[in-house]
C-alpha cells in the first residue's frame, strides 16, 4: 500500500516510519497541504493521509476519486475541512478518533494558567533580571466558575483537570452525558445560562453550523466582565474580531488560542521574516492578556504515536479486512456529529 502523505512536519516521520513498515504501508512524504492546487500529487497512490489544514473540497475528493485513491486517512479527529456531504458514496474518510484527550485538556489549562498567573510575562522579566512583581497579580481558580462547552473525550477530561483546582462546572453539550451531571459541583446548563455565571469559558465541542462563531458580539455581551475565553477546539467557533472588540472594550479579561479562524496559511509554518498580512491576529496577538499558541495541544509524544498507530491500523483494516471502525459518514450523509462509528 502506498500512501501520499500531506502536510508533513519533521515531528510526524519518526512514529509513522515505524508503524508503516511493520504494517507493509509505504508513506510518501509531501511537505505541502492538500488542496485544489497539489492534489495531482496523489496520482498512483492508493490512499491520502491529510492534517487538520488540508483543503478537502469537492473539487479535490473528484480528482482523487478520477486518479482511483480510494480512501482518505485524516491523522486528526476533527473533520470540518472534508466536503463531507460531497464524499459519501465517492471516497472512504477515515479519521483518528481519539489519541490523547489529556494532551489537548492539559494544554488548555496550562494557557489558561500562563495567562491568569501572568508566566508569559514573569518569563520574559526574569530573563531581564526584572524581579518587580507590579502587573503581574493574578487571581485562584479555586471555587471559580468555568463553563464547558462540549463534554467528549477532550471537554471531560479538562473538566476532571478543573474540578482538581477546586472549579466549579457548568456544562453544555447538544447530546449530554447521562453520568456527568452531579447535580452540584457540575451541571449541564442551557448555554445562555453558561456564558451569564461562566468566569471561564472553554470550548472542546467540533466546529459545525451549530457551533461556528458561537463566540460573537451577542453571546459576549450575555457573559460576565472579565470571563477568560479558552479556545483550544476549532478556530471558526470564535469570532475573532468580535473577540478582539471584547478585549478592547475589556468586557473579556482574557483570551487563550490554540486555534484561529484563519490559520490554515499561517500555523504550522515560521512566518517570523514575514509581514503579517492579518490585522486582527497582530492585533489580538499584542494584547497584553492574549495568548496564542498554534495548534500545539495535540503535541505529545503520546499524541503523536497514538496517532500514527490509529492511522495505519485504520489504513490496514480498509485494505485488508474492508471495514475500519473509524469510518467517518459512509453511512449517514453528511452527518455532523460522527463518534465512536456511530452517526447522530
Ligand atoms: P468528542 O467527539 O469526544 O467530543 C465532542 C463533544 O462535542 C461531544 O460530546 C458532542 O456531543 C459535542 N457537541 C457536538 N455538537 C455540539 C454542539 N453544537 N454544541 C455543544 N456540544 C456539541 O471530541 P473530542 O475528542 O473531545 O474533541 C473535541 C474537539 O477538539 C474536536 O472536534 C476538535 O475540533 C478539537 N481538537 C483540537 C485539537 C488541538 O490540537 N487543538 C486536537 C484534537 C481535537
Amino acid at each position: 500500500m502506498k500512501i501520499a502523505f500531506f502536510d508533513t512536519k519533521p515531528y510526524d516521520r519518526p512514529s509513522f516510519d515505524k508503524y508503516g513498515s511493520e504494517y507493509g504501508i509505504t508513506f510518501k512524504y509531501f511537505e505541502t497541504k492538500l488542496n485544489e492546487d497539489t492534489v495531482e500529487l496523489a496520482g498512483g497512490y492508493d490512499g491520502v493521509c491529510a492534517f487538520v489544514n488540508d483543503t478537502i473540497s469537492a473539487e479535490v475528493i473528484d480528482r482523487l476519486v478520477e486518479m482511483n485513491v480510494r480512501v482518505l486517512a485524516l491523522r486528526c479527529a476533527g473533520f470540518n475541512n472534508v466536503d463531507m456531504r460531497h464524499a459519501y458514496g465517492r471516497i472512504h474518510v477515515l479519521r483518528v478518533p481519539a489519541y490523547s484527550p489529556y494532551a489537548v485538556a492539559e494544554h488548555t489549562m496550562a494557557l489558561l494558567l500562563t495567562s491568569i498567573r501572568r508566566i508569559h510575562k514573569a518569563y520574559i522579566r526574569s530573563r531581564d533580571f526584572n524581579f518587580s512583581l507590579a502587573g503581574l497579580t493574578g487571581f485562584d481558580l479555586h471555587g471559580k466558575t468555568v463553563g464547558v462547552v462540549g463534554t467528549g473525550k477532550i471537554g471531560r477530561v479538562f473538566i476532571d483537570i478543573c474540578r482538581g483546582f477546586g472549579m466549579k462546572v457548568l456544562a453544555y453539550d447538544k447530546f449530554p452525558a447521562a453520568d456527568l451531571d452531579n447535580g452540584d459541583t457540575i451541571r449541564y446548563v442551557d448555554l445562555e445560562t453558561l456564558f451569564a455565571e461562566s468566569d471561564i469559558i472553554s470550548f472542546h465541542c467540533p466546529l459545525t453550523d451549530d457551533t461556528y462563531h458561537l463566540i460573537n458580539k451577542e453571546s459576549l455581551e450575555k457573559c460576565k466582565r472579565g470571563v477568560v475565553i479558552l479556545n483550544t477546539s476549532r478556530g471558526a467557533i470564535v469570532d475573532a474580531e468580535a473577540l478582539l472588540n471584547g478585549i478592547k472594550s475589556r468586557k473579556v479579561g482574557a483570551a487563550c488560542l490554540d486555534v484561529y479562524e484563519e490559520e490554515s496559511d499561517l500555523f504550522f509554518e515560521d512566518n517570523s521574516g514575514h509581514i503579517l498580512e492579518d490585522d486582527t491576529l497582530a492585533r489580538l496577538i499584542s494584547m497584553p492578556n492574549v495568548i496564542v499558541t498554534s495548534h500545539q495541544a495535540f503535541l505529545t509524544e503520546e499524541a503523536l504515536e497514538n496517532i500514527a498507530q490509529t492511522t495505519v491500523e485504520n489504513l490496514v483494516g480498509f485494505f485488508k479486512n474492508n471495514q475500519c471502525p473509524n469510518e467517518l459518514c459512509w453511512r449517514c450523509e453528511g452527518a455532523q456529529d460522527c463518534r465512536d462509528g456511530k452517526c447522530f
